[in-house]
Parts: C-alpha cells; structure tokens; sequence
C-alpha cells in the first residue's frame, strides 16, 4: 500500500558528475536571444537520427539525447543547474499515483514555440519524456513561464515517437526518505463566505451549482478556499482550490483539493493547472482514514458514497473512500466504528463496473461486521443529485423492507 521509495533521483545519463554552480549558465547552438526561425520550428529531416548530430558544446549533460533533440529542433538551448539530478517524489493526482517533480535539477531552455517567445522561457527538466519507475508513468515537466504551454504540449510537439529514444536509466537510489504520511499544508486558505476574496465567491458559486451549500460545507466539514499555494506543495497548484479536509479525531490528516470551476472540455486534466482534483502527497495517510468520518462517527449507521461532493451534499452519517478502491484498514475502520450498531449502507452509481465495485466492498465488509450491510441502488443519477430528505427517505424505505440486508447481486460477491 505504501511506497518506500517515496523520493528517488533520476540519475545521471553519463558517468561524468561534473559539478557546475547551479547558476551559471551554459549556452550552446548559436548566439542566445537570436529568434531565427523558432517560432515556427519545423520537424527533423527524415532519418536523421538524434544521437548522431555532433556532440554539442558544454557538455557532457545529464540527457545528451533530449538535449540534442530540442538543439536540433530549436536552434539554441541554455542549460541551467547542469550536473544536477531530478528529485522525483510521488503524488496521488486523479486517484493515480503520479510522479511528482520536487526538483527539476538539470534544466534546458528554450524559446517557447507557442508565444513568439525570444528570451528561453520554455524550460524543459532534464528527466522529461522519461518513464518513472515507480508509477510507471511519463514525466512531462517542462513549461513556459509565460503562456500556458506545458510538457504534453512539447510532447506532442516533439513526437512520442522521437523521445521514446530518450530513455534515462531507471530512476531508484533513495536519497531523501520522507516521513509516511507527513502532513502538507495546501497554502494559504480563507473562509468560503469570507467577502475579502473574489475567488471564496467564485468557489461558492461553484458549489452552489453542483448543488452544494457553501455555509453547510465550510461549518460542517471545514471545507475553505486557497488563495495562495505554497509552493513547497505541489508547486502551489492548490492556489485557487476547494480545500477539503480529511480529519480523523479533530486534527487534519489530509485533504483533497478541487478547482473552483470546470475546465473546458478540451482542457479538462490536460496539464496541472486544469486537474480537476488533487489530493494530498502520500498514500499511508489515505489509506486509514475516510472522508466525513469525524462528523459521522458519533451516529449508529454510515453511508458510504463515491466522493467528497457526495458525502458534502448529503451530509452525515455519509462517508467517502477518498478512491476507488479501498483499504483494508479503511474496511476496519468502518468495522469497528459502525459495524456493530444499526448497519452500514454502501452507495454506488448505476453501471455494470460499478455493480461489481460495491458487490466487493458489500462483501469485505459483510466479513467484518456483525450488522447489516444494504447496497440500496438508487433509480436515478447519484447521492450528489438528489436532494437531502428525499434520499434519507428513499435509504430508509429500502433498509425497512430488507431488514437483513441486501447486495444487487449474490452471484457477483461469490465471483
Ligand atoms: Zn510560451
């Protein structure tokens, strides 16, 4: 469940440790600042090959290849914090484990290709394009750091084809292990309702429209806005964000953190500004601890539902996963606080998948308490789109007419 490599360093492509000051700057392939033709970069010749353009000045860098391809893609390219490694952590992002870049160590510059850009504002880790051992997903750091451009972009523009030549050695030696489950503030927040801050509104607005009271949430479950990220936190990406704490005996253990707005379609979790959700660094923490426990603890039944937005519009006794799967100290959690008393009722959305998620979880928890466990299946859409009195009445008919509980389908727990 947890990751003991929670940091690890993406190692040098050559032997050669050179130490250079971390900021002076190696310029190679031409006069810097001459725009040329990079605003319109135009692809590779056909066979040309990265690793046989000539070695280029100042080297040797930690990823000659990537730096070969943005020289022979963009003309000129500068190199700060040359000789130093990427610092590479790891991040749940979308319920995934994400590799998360606390340090991008050794950097080239270019000029952007995107906003007519003549000054290297395009910075590209040394370690981008490359698959991160542990969560075996593609780092994409590299951004310009005056339109919204990003790694996908350059990814896309570069080819995937190309950089999958741009492998580094598999990332790994620990160097800096990080206490499991340390708590990471998200920044700088204030109160939803607090009128000093425009952004508070939007959110509020935001919530209103899904159906969420912003004056219920922000004194029932502490849910507050964050106008400045700290920057040690996911490079301040919680800036702007719904905060929603986790707590667990009245100290806050986590949070997950929400835009205060949905994104474009064609942006939607396209690069780290538009992800929809973050959720604190770590796993450990995650794992043991369930959303809206504290506020539901003290009731003889809970409700399991989806996520934060389900368990904010319906209230307690509700409870969320923070996931799509579950853990079993979570499993034990619930058992030991609930699992003894009037029962636990386990919401899913309609759909096959979904069928078989909650089929499984009806049946670890069945192992576990010794009360009833209901799996009551709503008619129409989900606890976030219905409203409060209607769904506790729709719950307590159904847990009325089966007494002993029930799942959607016994064939499926068996399987
Ligand atoms: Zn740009």
């Amino acid at each position: 469940m947890t990751s003991v490599n929670e940091i690890s360093v993406v190692p040098p492509m050559t032997a050669a440790g050179a130490e250079v000051p971390a900021t002076r700057e190696a310029t190679a392939g031409g006069i810097p600042g001459q725009p040329g033709a990079i605003t319109e970069p135009s692809g590779p010749p056909a066979g040309t090959c990265p690793s046989a353009l000539p070695p280029p000045g100042g080297g040797p860098y930690l990823n000659p290849q990537l730096y070969a391809v943005l020289v022979h893609r963009f003309g000129h390219v500068r190199v700060v914090n040359k000789g130093q490694p990427m610092v590479v952590g790891i991040a749940t992002i979308n319920d995934r484990p994400s590799p998360d870049v606390r340090s991008p160590g050794e950097t080239y510059k270019i000029c952007c290709p995107w906003c007519h850009d003549f000054k290297f504002h395009f910075r590209v880790a040394h370690g981008f394009g490359t698959v991160h051992a542990e969560t075996g997903r593609r780092i994409y750091y590299a951004r310009c750091f005056r339109c919204e451009k990003g790694g996908r972009d350059l990814f896309e523009l570069l080819g995937q084809a190309r950089l999958g030549r741009v492998a580094l050695p598999a990332p790994s030696p620990l160097i800096q292990p990080q206490p499991e489950d340390a708590y990471r503030t998200p920044g700088d927040c204030a109160n939803l309702l607090d009128p000093m801050y425009p952004g508070a509104a939007k959110a509020c607005t935001y919530l209103a429209g899904r159906g969420l009271d912003p004056k219920f949430v922000s004194e029932v479950y502490g849910w507050r806005y964050c106008w400045r990220g700290d920057p040690q936190t996911m490079h301040g990406g919680c800036a702007g964000r719904i905060i929603m704490p986790v707590t667990r005996d009245g100290v806050e253990v986590g949070w997950q953190a929400r835009l205060a707005y949905d994104p474009p379609q064609d942006r939607k979790d396209h690069d780290f500004t538009a992800i929809r959700w973050l959720t604190m660094p770590g796993t450990g923490w995650r794992s043991k601890n369930l959303i809206g426990y504290d506020q539901a603890k003290a009731y003889e039944f809970c409700i399991l539902v989806e996520g934060p937005t389900d368990m904010a519009r319906q209230g307690p006794p509700c409870i969320g996963s923070l996931g799509q799967t579950m853990s079993h100290a979570q499993f034990e959690l619930i058992a030991s606080t609930w699992g003894t008393g009037k029962g636990v009722i386990v919401m899913g959305d309609a759909g096959a998948n979904e069928d078989r998620v909650v089929a499984k979880t009806v049946h670890e928890l069945r192992q576990r308490c010794t009360c009833p466990v209901w799996a009551p299946r709503l008619p129409h859409g989900d606890p976030g789109s219905w409203e409060r009195r209607e769904f506790m009445q729709f719950i307590t008919a159904f847990v009325s007419a089966n007494p002993r509980g029930t799942v959607h389908d016994e064939a499926q727990v068996a399987g």
